[in-house]
């Protein structure tokens, strides 16, 4: 029976922490990254090892505990945590071992990504990932990850060469192309739900220094710029990145004075090519946009990732509504131009992040990420630190989404959702899902692991529909 006895004996197992409700380190070990998240766990462990993870599931399946699995906490919806749940902390999981010759990086499971981009790019090397450093690269991994290399380097998945993984039966399975090819594929976007993986092993690519930075314009102007930015990015040389956005300058710098605190749009760009045609690749949208700021420019790869940590501290307020995009008609442009001059404050901001490129040239069918043939993955986050803010981030955010979904490709990017329900995952795999649902049934049958986007094994499908 489950008790604190029993909760004493597995503590000896550990070479983590276990932190229980009155603990001194409690408060601290059940914050996520969203301060909107206010969960109770029922214990958290902090694993040290993957021999930990093994024994924190094994103990959660024989105790019959919810089991909650957390990276870097990042998660919008905060599913790194739940309510009377056993918290498995992999953050304490860090290392990273670069192969220079292979070109590739093995990363702890509870790594960020700027604890790979800091080991890489002492060898001139990056792993494609997203666009601020905080982030764990468990869970953007596992739900597919895109950022400024997504054009060229393609998703983060596309990357993941293997990776170990503690199964809900406590065995662990090493999964790449030759060995257990099923549960390779589906952790290549189909998110936590096959196991909780201790160790991937990407492919890096040679990038050291970007050519690369904001380039903002008065809000005004935004249906010229975002009319020019939707072809232009259809056919844009897969070296170069740039992602749209609408958002409030910040009052700091590198902005200058007069425009602290103004509604702007604006495109994030990353060129990764030769750095001898970088000023050739600008020139053209230089000349003909003319931009009211330009900071791009050369710019270290880590410090391009850590570029907006700054702004985004842990703890504040963050509501988001995602959804993939196809096409930016007119129309749509329209609806943005209704919202964004609404922004409520200083720090939301509606990014579209473009994931054509290399990454639209694997097959739908070659990872569980469906949406390959979508152009953006679009994002409207409500941000700020105050808790009082909250219903008016909701509300923008929801409005803005609403007006913008029948224009959208119909699902969203995974790690952009927040907890939306079983129809928004489905919308999401599209086609792949009834192959995740298989898989799944194979690999966690009972669905231990279900706080994440959660695909339901087959068995449990048919058990809820004789149930009904
Ligand atoms: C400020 C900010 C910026 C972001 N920028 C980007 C971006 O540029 N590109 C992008 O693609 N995404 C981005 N995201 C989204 C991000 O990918 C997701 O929030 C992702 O879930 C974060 O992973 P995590 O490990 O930090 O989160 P957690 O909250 O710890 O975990 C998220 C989910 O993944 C599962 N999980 C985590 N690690 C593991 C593991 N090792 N094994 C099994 N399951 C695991 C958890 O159980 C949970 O369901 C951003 C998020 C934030 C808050």
């Amino acid at each position: 029976m489950f008790n604190q006895t029993v909760t004493e004996q597995f503590r000896t197992k550990l070479r983590g922490e276990l932190i229980q409700p009155n603990g001194e380190k409690y408060e601290s070990a059940r914050k996520v990254y969203n301060g909107m998240i206010d969960r109770h766990p029922r214990m958290v462990i902090r694993c040290a090892d993957g021999a930990d993870v093994i024994s924190a599931v094994n103990f959660g399946r024989e105790n019959g505990l919810v089991i909650a699995v957390r990276g870097g906490g990042h998660n919008a919806g905060g599913l790194g945590v739940w309510d009377d749940a056993l918290v498995i902390d992999l953050s304490p999981i860090r290392y990273t071992h670069v192969d220079p010759e292979a070109q590739t990086v093995r990363v702890g499971g509870g790594c960020t990504l700027g604890d790979v981009d800091h080991a890489t790019h002492a060898f001139g090397l990056a792993v494609p990932t997203g666009v601020m450093s905080t982030t764990g690269v468990g869970g953007l991994t596992l739900g597919g990850g895109l950022g400024h290399l997504t054009r060229k380097c393609w998703l983060t998945i596309d990357n993941l060469l293997a990776a170990d993984v503690v199964l809900a039966d406590g065995s662990v399975v090493t999964a790449n192309p030759r060995r257990n090819e099923d549960l390779f594929w589906a952790i290549r976007g189909g998110g936590g739900n096959f196991g909780i993986v201790t160790s991937f092993l990407f492919k890096a690519h040679r990038v050291h220094t970007d050519y690369a930075g904001p380039m903002l314009w008065e809000l005004e102007r935004a249906p010229e710029v975002m009319g020019w930015y939707r072809d232009f990015i259809v056919d844009a040389p897969d070296d170069l990145n740039g992602f749209f956005a609408f958002l409030v300058v910040p009052p700091g710098p590198p902005f200058p004075e007069h425009l602290h605190n103004r509604k702007m749009c604006g495109v994030v760009w990353c060129f990764a090519g030769p750095h001898d045609s970088a000023e050739e690749t600008f020139r053209p949208i230089r000349n003909s946009l003319k931009p009211t700021l330009d900071l791009v420019g050369p710019i270290p790869h880590p410090a391009l990732q850590s570029m907006f940590d700054a702004l985004y501290p842990p703890g504040m307020q963050w509501y988001w509504k995602a959804d993939f995009v196809n096409e930016l008609s007119d129309d749509a442009i329209g609806v943005h131009m209704r919202y964004a001059p609404q922004i409520p404050t200083m720090l939301s901001t509606v990014h579209l992040y473009p994931v054509n490129g290399a990454a639209s040239r694997v097959g739908k069918e070659e990872t569980a990420w469906s949406y390959r043939d979508a152009t953006w993955a679009q994002v409207i986050a409500g941000i700020d630190p105050d808790p009082a803010k909250k219903d008016c981030l909701v509300e923008w955010a929801s409005n803005y989404w609403e007006a913008l979904h029948s224009y959208s490709a119909g699902g969203a990017y995974v790690n952009f959702m927040m907890d939306e329900g079983e129809d928004r995952v489905k919308a999401t795999y599209r086609d792949n899902y009834e192959r995740l649902a298989a898989i799944k049934s194979k690999y966690d049958p009972d669905n231990l692991f279900r706080i994440n986007q959660n695909v339901k094994p087959k068995a449990v499908n048919l058990a809820q529909e004789r149930a009904s």
